[in-house]
């Protein structure tokens, strides 16, 4: 099964692909956490990668198609995978779609997860993770039981990402809507999009998801 998670930034992608893949066992692609390892690391992707990110804006195609091209061909993508933040651009989708086509593969379900604009910026503005486990909360909404300590491991360390500011926000957003929503009539047109309600609480955005997988 191949799902692609399509949502503006702060939608909970990451957080019902966690829970997504838990329970049917498929394996998640995000090119964020891909691309922010590889600035960590100071690869020659990572130095690339680095300033685009910082600005709020998309690092190129060519670099992206290169990551998922590479990452899709390893083992325990075999039986499927979910895609979280991959693709952003109809190009990144039409090299996709070539990519699988070759493996005599395609895309089973787009799962947009739709969100107001107004709620976003205080979404990602207020998320963390726990620097352990990667557990995510966040300051109003979803706080951990015993403050400062992660619910799932215990520990005390968080993370916040470097481009969670209301600045770079503004910014990823405004890609979001140039760059990334030309998908959504892209994959309605494959037959494949499913609009879920990303503003409901998280537990219930799941059951919406699963739902839709369920379905398949
Ligand atoms: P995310 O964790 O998905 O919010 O991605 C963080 C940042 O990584 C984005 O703001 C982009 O700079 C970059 N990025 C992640 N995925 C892609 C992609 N598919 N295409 C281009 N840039 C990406």
């Amino acid at each position: 099964m191949i799902i692609i998670l399509l949502g503006p930034p702060g939608a909970g992608k990451g957080t019902q692909a966690t829970r997504i893949m838990s329970k049917n066992g498929l394996v998640q692609l995000s090119t964020g956490d891909m691309l922010r390892a590889a600035v960590a690391a100071e690869t020659e992707v990572g130095k690339k990668a680095k300033e685009f990110m910082e600005a709020g804006k998309l690092v190129t195609d060519e670099i992206v198609i290169g990551i998922i091209a590479d990452r899709i061909e390893e083992e325990d993508c075999k039986d499927g995978f979910l895609l979280d933040g991959f693709p952003r651009t109809v190009a990144q989708a039409e090299a996709l779609d070539q990519l699988l086509k070759d493996k005599d593969l395609k895309v089973d379900a787009v799962v947009e997860m739709k969100v107001e604009d107004e709620s976003l910026v205080d979404r990602i503005t207020g998320r963390y993770t726990c620097a352990n486990c990667n557990q995510g909360y966040h300051d109003t909404n979803l706080k951990p039981q015993k403050a400062d300590v992660c619910d799932s491991c215990g520990s005390t360390n968080f993370n916040r990402r470097s481009d969670d500011n209301r600045e770079t926000v503004v910014s990823r957003l405004a890609t979001y809507h140039a760059q990334t929503a030309p998908l959504l009539p892209f994959y309605s047109a494959q037959g494949v999009l499913r609009t879920i309600d990303g503003m409901a609480d998280i537990d219930d955005v799941t059951v919406q998801i699963n739902d839709v997988l369920d379905k398949l």
